[in-house]
């Protein structure tokens, strides 16, 4: 009983984030990697709700499909292409369809994670140490450099990684996704580094427990709720469209002199290295 009041509440939160109307991101190109749930649909949708004109992308034509016609429905600007985001020549594709059909990039937002194991890290095969590094940390890596020649010919190009909470504070038996979300941090600060004499800001979100398909052992076991929520200041799960707003900001002029940073999202879960 005291979830579905929590969750009844937090649906209210929700709407009013999603009320919120600005144009920030009026006239710029945004791509976000796994976009077509979760996370990624709330960061593209927001995007967009916020001006931008949004590609979307996952591994699924069905749920491009299906994301791309929600955002249409909606009045807002987007097309979008299956991406794997471990796969060269999807990538390849992903930006010259954000060429062909919106004729640049300002903002690379890179969402996508996995995690296929759930294991200690000393108990963690080298296969998966590989699929979680491919995709979570190099594909990002790949996808920053390859969109540079797009990104380059903007005005106010702008990167957004999706780190997580767990690269602060590893969560037990996700071990070696903990340490790819941490080696993401480092990422950040590395490449916003190096990309600040190209006018490229790099910035960094670390979500905290946000109730996706990802999350749902969580908050589907009362059990698992309960922990979770207990390590949380404000006594409750987020939502991606909570995330959704920190995005924008990174990705807007409201965030011009800031570049190398990550955001927590976390309702006040503990996060320092
Ligand atoms: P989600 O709800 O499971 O959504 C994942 C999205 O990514 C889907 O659109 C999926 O669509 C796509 N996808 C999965 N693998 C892909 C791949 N290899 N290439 C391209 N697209 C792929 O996940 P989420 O919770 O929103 O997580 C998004 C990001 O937030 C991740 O980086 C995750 O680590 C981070 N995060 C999540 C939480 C949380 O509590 N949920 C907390 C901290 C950080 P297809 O199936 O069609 O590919």
């Amino acid at each position: 009983m005291l979830r579905t009041a929590l969750n009844q509440s937090v649906r209210k939160l929700s709407g009013t984030c999603s009320s919120i109307k600005c144009n920030r991101l009026e006239g710029k190109i945004a791509v976000v990697t796994g976009s077509t749930d979760g996370i990624g649909l709330s960061i593209a949708k927001r995007l967009a709700q916020e001006g931008a004109k949004v590609v979307i992308s996952s591994r699924r034509e069905a749920n491009v499909k299906k994301a791309i016609e929600e955002l249409k429905s909606e009045g807002l600007q987007a097309t979008g292409i299956v991406c794997h985001v471990g796969k060269a020549e999807d990538r390849k594709r992903l930006f010259e369809k954000t060429k062909a059909d919106f004729g640049g990039l300002d903002i690379l937002v890179s969402n996508v994670a996995v995690n296929p194991v759930m294991s200690t890290v000393m108990d963690t095969a080298e296969e998966a140490w590989d699929k979680i590094f491919d995709v979570n940390v190099k594909a990002t890596y790949l996808l920053m450099q390859e969109s540079l020649p797009l990104l380059k010919c903007s005005k106010s190009p702008s990167i957004v990684i999706v780190s997580s909470i767990a690269g602060y504070q590893p969560f037990s038996l996700l071990g070696v996704y903990s340490i790819s979300k941490t080696a993401l941090l480092g990422l950040t600060k590395v490449t916003a580094d190096e990309l600040a004499c190209d006018g490229i800001r790099v910035n960094c979100i670390a979500p905290g427990i946000i109730m996706t398909k990802f999350s749902k052992a969580i908050y589907e076991t009362e059990g698992a709720h309960e922990t979770a929520v207990s390590n949380i200041s404000m006594g409750r799960l987020g939502q991606p469209d909570e995330v959704a707003g920190t995005a924008a900001f990174l990705a807007s002029d409201d965030a011009a002199y800031i570049t190398g940073e990550t955001i927590v999202v976390a309702g006040g879960m503990k996060s320092r290295l």
